[in-house]
């Protein structure tokens, strides 16, 4: 089947949670879509309105929402292709190209467009301060798509490495163990005054944002609404800010 029409796949970061930061450029798209597609709570924030039709469904079902999102636009629709945050940060941009490579050749000439959106670990390190001022590292501390054994090695050399780092999905109630496991890895990497906060439901009604150090930290101060921020050993505080400075010493 050759792809000669005016649909397209936007793949677009809702942000944090708070309307005011989603960009213009998504919510022009939004107007213009005929379909969303999403995970049930990120479509949930997608008004409905005569024309458009939405599409929500399960988690970890990401490569068939994808597939239908293609399906779609190469049968003419105008379709988005929601996430929470930014879709390029542990969210369906990689999931639409995973498709794309298993899918129908003529997909390739189709209009693929990733419009980027406040991820939650720069939204929580905007309220803290600016723990994320030097070099750092993002790390999803889910096993659902890689070894557990390899989150620790992660974890262990970035820390060892002096990069702050966020995590995502740090703990669910089917691993309610590992980022207790993380925490120890972390106090011997790093050192246990090193400073990490615990951002939960950034910008959205209920927010809460602690900051401890890692000798202080438990795992119940993490669940699947919290995304957590660890410093570098020149992270401090001024006053109620945290911060890392932009120098750092040799390593
Ligand atoms: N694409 C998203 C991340 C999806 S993974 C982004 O760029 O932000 C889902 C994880 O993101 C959650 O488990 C949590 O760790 C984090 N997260 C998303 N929104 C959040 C918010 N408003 N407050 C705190 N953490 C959040």
């Amino acid at each position: 089947m050759s792809v000669t029409n005016t649909g397209w796949v936007k793949i677009a970061g809702l942000g944090p949670g708070n309307e005011t930061m989603v960009t213009a450029q998504v919510q022009d798209v939004v107007a213009e879509a005929t379909d969303v597609v999403g995970y049930i709570p990120y479509v949930k924030r997608i008004p409905e309105r005569p024309g458009l039709t939405l599409h929500a469904t399960d988690n970890r079902v990401e490569i068939e929402r994808a597939t239908h999102a293609l399906e779609m636009a190469a049968a003419g629709k105008r379709v988005v292709v929601v996430s929470s945050g930014d879709p390029g940060v542990f969210a369906m941009a990689s999931a639409v190209f995973e498709a794309l490579e298993a899918g129908d050749p003529a997909w390739l000439d189709l209009d693929i467009q990733v419009l980027p959106g406040i991820t939650a670990m720069l939204a929580a390190s905007a309220r803290i301060g600016a723990p994320m001022g030097h070099d750092f590292a993002a790390i999803n501390l889910s096993d659902n798509l890689k070894p557990w054994s390899l989150i620790e090695k992660r974890l262990r050399l970035a820390g060892e490495a002096g990069f702050a780092m966020g995590f995502y999905n740090p703990r669910s109630k089917s691993r309610p163990h590992q980022f207790g496991r993380a925490l120890e890895i972390l106090r011997e990497a790093c050192g246990g005054e090193t400073l990490i906060s615990f951002a939960r439901d950034v910008s959205k009604p209920g927010e809460t944002i602690t900051t401890v150090t890692l000798n202080e930290a438990t795992e119940e101060m993490a669940d699947m609404r919290t995304v957590v921020i660890v410093g570098n050993a020149d992270t401090r505080r001024v006053g109620r800010h945290v911060y890392t400075p932009r120098f750092a010493k040799e390593g």
